[in-house]
């Protein structure tokens, strides 16, 4: 599938830079991808994970070919960097952007670019709490929305180009007035951030006046604590950039709790009941779910890689023959390859988590190298005895990414060399496959005395993977 451009320039190639690349290679789109950024190691990072095909620190070079700008940086360096770029682009290249807000950004472009360069101002609705392009993964923008904010003065040729590169990364496009689109994503977006930010640091100061309260706080809490670790040099450039709207909507919202403040005060049980029926309704009713896709969640050591005990130095790393074109297979048939990796050597002392990240880059990069995709990797540090969650075969790791990833537990399989592999799988109803590399051989002797038995034996990754292809196709 080729998406009729043959060299896209991403200039900060973070979270949503660094998906864009690893999208439009994983889909086979055939454009050339030029990173642009102002850390040569942080680039060359990039590189190695197969984001971009070759980087930049100076904005003014390596512009010839180059027919698609992506702005993918903080909303506050856009502006000022679509200037430093300005005069070196070639005539006919489409410059766009992913940036949350869209007035001020779309309203500048318009008056810096030159004639024959055409702007098309973009924003995809996908993103998680992490930054970076070690946070980026292929599948990022799939089945989510990508809103594209078309002015009079659009091109129309540059906005349909726009429009398909898109879809052809799996997103569902929406044409907005800038306006209407700064105005709901400050509603939707932006003021749940801010709320979230301040709900945390108001638990915070209440704690520093006595007892800790974070340990007693359960899922609700975390909830927030997950948006409030969002990178805050970006979310105070959204809330800058689009601080009329947000302080419209922060209006309403206090508004809002001084009357559920009065209802509490006054005991107005039917006014509170009333309301909080209204919010489940909307929360149940109206929403539609993002459509979910099916996941392989591989174990990684004994399964991918060859060593099965602790790996704790990256030069140890051996892909077990065949792995990776397992991956590649589950990466070409539509579905998410996630890796779920008990860790323990963190707390055991024998490594940190720099190191376990080295290992994680590595493995991805010798992945890319060959065209096949991780779309996330998850470990847990923990030691046996602490009896976390996420420690297979307990849940906490495969739900956290089915939750990140809009995974479809029910269609998904779980691949490992261990019988907790299995376990895992067949807690949550997955279709679950012991692989008979690593440990996978004693683990079948032991599988006699087992309750619970896996789904298929395979020899090996690859062999699980033809499988399970087979059952979904
Ligand atoms: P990110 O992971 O922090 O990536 C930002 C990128 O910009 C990094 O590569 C960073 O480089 C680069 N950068 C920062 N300062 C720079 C500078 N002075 N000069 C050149 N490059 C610089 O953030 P992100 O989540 O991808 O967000 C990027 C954009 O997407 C933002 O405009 C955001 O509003 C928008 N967006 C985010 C989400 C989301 O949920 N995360 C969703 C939709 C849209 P280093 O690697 O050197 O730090």
């Amino acid at each position: 599938m080729q998406a009729g451009f043959k060299k896209l320039a991403v200039i900060g190639v973070g979270l949503i830079g660094g998906s864009l690349g690893l999208a439009c290679k994983q889909r086979g789109l055939g454009i050339q991808i030029a990173g642009y950024g102002r850390s040569e190691e942080r680039l060359r990072l990039a590189l190695e994970l197969g984001a971009v095909d070759s980087f930049q620190t100076d904005f003014t070079q390596g512009w010839q070919d180059v027919d698609l700008v992506i702005l993918a940086t903080p909303v506050g360096l856009i502006i000022p960097i679509l200037r430093q770029i300005a005069p070196y682009l070639p005539q006919g290249a489409i410059v766009s952007d992913v940036g949350s807000t869209k007035g001020e950004i779309v309203a500048a472009a318009e008056q810096i670019l030159p004639e024959g360069v055409y702007f098309v101002g973009a924003h995809p609705i996908a993103g998680t709490e992490k930054s970076g392009v070690e946070a980026a993964f292929p599948s990022l923008f799939e089945n989510a929305n990508c809103i594209i904010t078309p002015t009079t003065r659009t091109n129309i040729s540059a906005l349909q180009r726009v429009q398909n590169l898109w879809r052809m990364l799996g997103s569902e496009v929406i044409l907005m007035d800038v306006q209407e689109h700064d105005f709901a994503l400050a509603a939707v977006s932006h003021l749940p951030h801010v709320i979230a930010y301040s709900l945390v640091n108001t638990v915070l100061e209440l704690e520093d006046k006595g007892k800790p309260l974070i340990p007693l706080s359960g899922g609700g809490f975390r909830d927030f604590t997950r948006i409030a670790e969002s990178d805050p040099v970006m979310w105070r450039d959204i809330c800058l950039s689009n601080k009329d709207n947000l302080c419209r909507v922060i209006d309403h919202f206090q508004t809002q709790l001084t009357k559920m403040k009065t209802w509490i005060q006054t005991a107005d049980g039917n006014s509170l009941s009333e309301e909080f029926l209204k919010a489940k309704t909307v929360k149940t009713g109206n929403q539609k779910p993002a459509a979910a896709r099916p996941a392989v969640f591989l174990d990684r050591d004994g399964t991918i890689n060859e060593e099965n005990s602790y790996l704790t130095q990256v030069e140890k790393l051996r892909i077990i023959p065949h792995a990776v074109e397992a991956i590649k297979k589950i990466n070409a048939n539509g579905l998410k390859a996630v890796v779920l990796t008990n860790q323990s050597a963190i707390a055991r002392g024998y490594m940190n988590e720099e190191a376990l990240t080295r290992i994680h880059h590595r493995l991805k990069q010798i992945l890319a190298d060959s065209g096949a995709y991780l779309d996330g990797i998850y470990y847990c540090p923990h030691h046996p005895d602490q009896n976390c969650d996420c420690r297979k075969p307990s849940a906490g790791m495969l739900l956290a990414a089915a939750k990140d990833l809009r995974i479809d537990l029910k269609r998904s399989f779980m691949v490992g060399d261990k019988i907790s592999d299995i376990r895992l799988g067949h807690n949550l109803g997955l279709t679950s496959v012991l692989v008979l590399t690593g440990y996978g051989k004693s683990e079948q002797d032991k599988l006699a005395g087992e309750k619970i038995q896996p789904d298929y034996i395979a020899e090996d990754l690859n062999q699980a993977v033809e499988w399970i292809l087979s059952r979904v196709r």
